[in-house]
């Protein structure tokens, strides 16, 4: 088979197509003949260092959606041909966490240092024409949902999906969604609207606007817009946002933390433009505010997003679909500013 490795950390220019031998499934193991494949921040931050740790050489790709091609002889659940997502996480299906559900929260990962945990960090990923997953990290795909769509609902649709239930929304209440036409934060537009919520949303650029408006954002507010908190006030009665979905990091909790009114809560879900972030303790505790983290989902959350998918209730937003040979085009993609939703890779046949 044909896959996208790198031996040493850095820039795209690092990955390089091989053809390599396929790879052969353990006992609980599937092989899956990947469909399409997401071309994600995360990857990005694989393949430039940001887990030193990662072994090498490594192929990259967390976002998955493919067909059954072989499994273990203790699977069970699955046969060829099944058409397949990857749940992205890593987990051991046994601890306290995971028999409750919150298999994002896996205590066999929480007792080594905080990192996002992705299955595909430890084993090689998508980039290539056929991967490697755990029977429990397979979930299979509804008939009406394309290999498309559930390859951008993996990790981006379930980590916006999550996202809001952490911040334990309440009918009729109003957000701002930050990167509102990100990867992740384009569905967290369609999934606040969707549950009832009233949605602003901040883009980067004026391009994104219109883009978010489809999407369901009433307001959209372009990044350096001197209106901002003006235009905030108005949208949310003079009270302030009830929530923040925070996608791009610590340039968003300043964004956000100023949009908040009071009891609002402020979630975040990843360090794009920076990890750290300071806070105002003194309007914090004045307004009773919260500041929540939010890390992907729950199996069960992302068989949630899959059913709704099937009803045509969300629609991932798409910025671009690569073939498989340009991979370095469709990482340039990703880099490039005003981008609208997902960038995606045509790995093989539907
Ligand atoms: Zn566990």
């Amino acid at each position: 088979m044909r896959a996208w490795s790198f031996s040493d950390f850095g820039n795209s220019g690092v990955l390089s197509l091989r053809t390599v031998p396929d790879p052969e499934p353990a006992d609980d193991e599937v092989r899956i003949r990947v469909v399409c494949a997401g071309v994600n921040p995360i990857d990005r931050s694989i393949y430039t260092g940001r887990f030193p740790w990662i072994s090498t050489p490594h192929t990259p790709g967390v976002e998955a959606s493919g067909e059954v091609e072989s499994v273990g002889p203790l699977v069970r659940g699955l046969e060829e041909g099944d058409r397949v997502v990857v749940y992205p996480k890593k987990f051991c299906g046994r601890c306290m966490n995971c028999i409750r559900g919150n298999e994002n929260l896996c205590l066999e990962n929480l007792r080594m240092a905080s990192e996002p945990y992705l299955v595909y960090m430890y084993s090689n990923g998508a980039w290539a024409e056929k991967a490697i997953a755990p029977e429990r990290n397979l979930l299979k795909v509804p008939r009406a949902v394309p290999n498309m769509d559930a390859a951008c609902h993996a990790v981006d649709g379930l980590t916006a999906l999550h996202m809001i239930s952490r911040a334990s929304p309440v009918l009729g209440e109003s957000v701002l969604v930050i990167g509102g036409t990100g990867g992740v934060g384009s569905f967290c537009v369609q999934l606040a609207k969707l549950q009832g919520l009233r949605v602003s949303a901040l883009v980067s650029s004026p391009n994104q606007v219109k883009a978010a408006e489809r999407l369901g954002a009433e307001v959209v507010i372009v990044r350096g817009d001197s209106d901002f908190e003006r235009k905030l006030f108005d949208f949310s009665n003079g009270e302030g946002v009830d929530i923040v979905l925070d996608t791009v990091g610590a340039s968003g909790l300043e964004a956000g933390y100023r949009a908040l009114g009071p009891r609002g809560r402020f979630v975040s879900c990843g360090v794009l433009t920076g990890k750290d972030a300071s806070l105002n303790l003194l309007r914090l505790y004045c307004t009773e505010a919260a500041v929540i983290g939010s890390t992907g989902g729950s199996r069960a959350e992302l068989q949630a997003l899959l059913s709704l998918a099937a009803k045509g209730a969300v629609k991932p937003l798409v910025d671009s679909v690569f073939d498989f040979a340009q991979l370095k085009s469709a990482t340039a993609r990703l880099d490039s500013h005003g981008r609208l939703g997902k960038v995606m890779l045509r790995v093989g046949r539907d």
